[in-house]
């Protein structure tokens, strides 16, 4: 478990000024980015650097995003209160974290088992149970609850993948990093989408800059690769 000190309450309103600084401005999500303890969904050898402006790896050579995707993403999609929104790539939990605070009802899904499980309870542990939990291919997006109004896909796919455009709802958004598998990690190769689904079906579609994400994989993975 993690401890909640004034310290890393300091740490977080720094955080939530450089991002305002950075240009995020709704509200709402630096509310939430001031809220939730980042620290406890990063090892505890980062502790320290938790609230640091980067991205960390986590488990299964996975990254919890930086902040500033995390807020940029977020205000993208411009959420409205009961909005349903889709998250791939659980990762950490935390951005799921950042959706559920701002009062949206999340859905998200993870493809490798451990992060499945650890996201899931440390979800629960912070009091955000409603969040629906899922482990599965995000390439085939959550068709059970589709459709959404918002879409957040947190790894870069090479394409905007079918089934996730299928299951936005009229109206609705999507953000994704999009770009070649083999670019991931490399800024610039990859370039952050915005996708609205109009009303007569067609979608419209915005380049919101460079992005760097590791790459969206199809498939499950039931075992750790380093148990
Ligand atoms: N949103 C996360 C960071 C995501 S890192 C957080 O806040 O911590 C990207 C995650 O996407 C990784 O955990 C990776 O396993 C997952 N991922 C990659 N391809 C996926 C797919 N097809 N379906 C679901 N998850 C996927």
């Amino acid at each position: 478990m993690f401890k909640e000190s004034a310290r890393h309450l300091g740490l977080r309103k720094k955080l939530v000024e450089e991002l305002r600084k950075m240009g995020i401005q709704d509200e709402r999500v630096l509310a939430a980015i001031g809220k939730i303890p980042r620290h406890a969904f990063i090892d505890s050898i980062f502790e320290e650097q938790a609230y640091a402006n980067c991205a960390f790896v986590i488990d299964e050579e996975q990254t919890i995003s930086h902040p500033y995707s995390v807020a940029f993403q977020t205000e993208l999609l411009e959420l409205k209160s009961d909005d349903k929104v889709l998250e791939i790539g659980t990762g950490s939990g935390y951005q799921a974290s950042v959706l559920a605070e701002m009062g949206v009802n999340v859905y998200t899904v993870e493809r490798i088992k451990s992060l499945y499980t650890k996201s899931r309870d440390m979800l629960m542990s912070l009091g955000y149970a409603l969040v629906r939990t899922k482990l599965g291919d995000g390439f085939k997006g959550w068709e059970k609850y589709a459709p959404f109004d918002k879409i957040i896909v947190t790894a870069a796919a090479p394409e905007i993948p079918q089934n996730l455009k299928d299951q936005l709802a009229v109206g609705g958004k999507m953000v994704i990093p999009v770009g070649d598998e083999t670019a991931s990690r490399t800024e610039s190769q990859q370039i952050m989408l915005l996708i609205e689904k109009n009303e007569d079906g067609s979608f419209s579609e915005t380049q919101k800059g460079g992005a760097a994400f590791v790459p969206m994989l199809k498939g499950k993975e039931l075992n750790s690769r380093f148990s």
